[in-house]
């Protein structure tokens, strides 16, 4: 296929050819570091891009190169009829890769029909295999319906899965071995996530993070050694390890010891249609008023050219400037 006739491409010379969506900021459990407990303010319904209004934005995307599509939220499963969107994002030519995270809650009920409709990776969340501390950490109690969805997915043929693992300090250490053991035994690589300051309670602090340092020691001392897998694609964001005796990896998202600012190929879209150029942007873009006032293709391609354009360096977590986004993580769709 010719290369399409625009890049994005920021001041400091990145490429971004990875687009996350987010089709809704609801969801169905509320974990500590994402959601508060109760009163959530969620949009009203008419606030929410449409299946069509996603389409076409995710088309002008892959217009300017993006071909990358993630589906997030919120939690994307409670988005009625979402293998509707899939096939129609499947169906975008240029689109080499589609993925889906999601907790996994719904995820026996959904499996086949989004592998039909065309969705083949997956990152499910899943922090923990023990149902009180699943319940502490998501006050719900819906560990056996994650683990049904992994056991779906499984079954259905998706690949390569993905466990996304929050790693948060004083709540997690008990866990971190023995999903490590569950990915081994089910061929899916864990992916420790440090705890990032986009919680809605603003619990995060520093020492909160269990960092990827110390995950790696744990799980050398509890399984055995690891190394490092040179990394194919210097922009991924993981930093990837496999066991040395070549039973399964896994990877770290390792955003506050390690940022990959530098390497980074996203920009995001809110479930109420906000362009952002980064996770922990401070402002943001309204694209839903271009979508739904009558602007053309190309007045919206301009716009994400300007939004990437005028894309910071990095998220400064780790020095005294730093200031947490307005939104926490389930409103912009991580
Ligand atoms: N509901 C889906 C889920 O939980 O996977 C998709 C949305 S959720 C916001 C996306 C990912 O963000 C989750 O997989 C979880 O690992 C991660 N996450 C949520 N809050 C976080 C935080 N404060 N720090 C780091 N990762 C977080
Ligand atoms: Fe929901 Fe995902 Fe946030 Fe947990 S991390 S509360 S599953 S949106």
């Amino acid at each position: 296929m010719p290369e399409p006739p625009f890049q994005l491409v920021d001041g400091f010379g990145r490429l971004h050819d990875s687009l996350r969506i987010s089709v809704t900021d609801r969801c169905n459990i509320r974990c500590s570091y994402c959601m508060p407990e109760k009163d959530v303010h969620f949009f009203d319904r008419s606030e929410v891009l449409s299946f069509e209004e996603i389409e076409r934005f995710a088309r002008i995307a892959v217009s300017l190169g993006v071909n990358k599509l993630r589906l997030t939220g919120g939690e994307p499963l409670v988005r009625k009829d979402l293998p509707v969107l899939v096939s129609k994002l499947a169906a975008l030519e240029g689109v080499k890769d589609l993925a889906l995270t999601t907790n996994g809650v719904l995820l026996a009920e959904q499996a086949r029909a989004l592998y039909d409709a065309g969705l083949r990776r997956l990152n499910i969340h899943l922090d923990t295999l023990d149902r009180q501390r699943f319940l502490e950490i998501t006050r719900r109690d819906e560990l056996h319906r994650v683990l049904a969805g992994i056991d779906a997915a499984l079954a259905c043929g998706f690949g390569p899965i993905k466990i996304n693992a929050v790693a948060v300090k004083g709540l997690v250490e008990p866990d971190i071995v023995p999903l490590a053991r569950f990915g081994r035994e089910r061929g899916i690589e864990i992916r420790y996530i440090e705890f990032m300051p986009l919680d809605a309670q603003g619990l995060w602090d520093r020492g909160r993070v269990l960092v990827a340092a110390e995950i790696l020691r744990m799980l050398s001392e509890g399984i055995g050694p690891l190394e490092v897998v040179p990394d194919p694609d210097p922009r991924a964001p993981a930093l990837e390890y496999r066991f040395a005796d070549g039973i399964g990896g896994v990877g770290f998202i390792a955003s506050v010891s390690r940022p990959f600012c530098l390497n980074c190929n996203r920009i995001r879209i809110t479930s109420d249609g906000m362009l952002r150029y980064c996770l922990f942007a401070l402002e943001e873009t309204d694209v839903k008023s271009l979508l739904r006032g009558g602007a053309s293709d190309e007045e919206i391609r301009r716009l994400v050219g300007q939004v990437v354009s005028a894309k910071w360096l990095g998220h400064e977590i780790n020095t005294a400037k730093f200031v947490a986004p307005p939104r926490p993580m389930y409103s912009i769709g991580g």
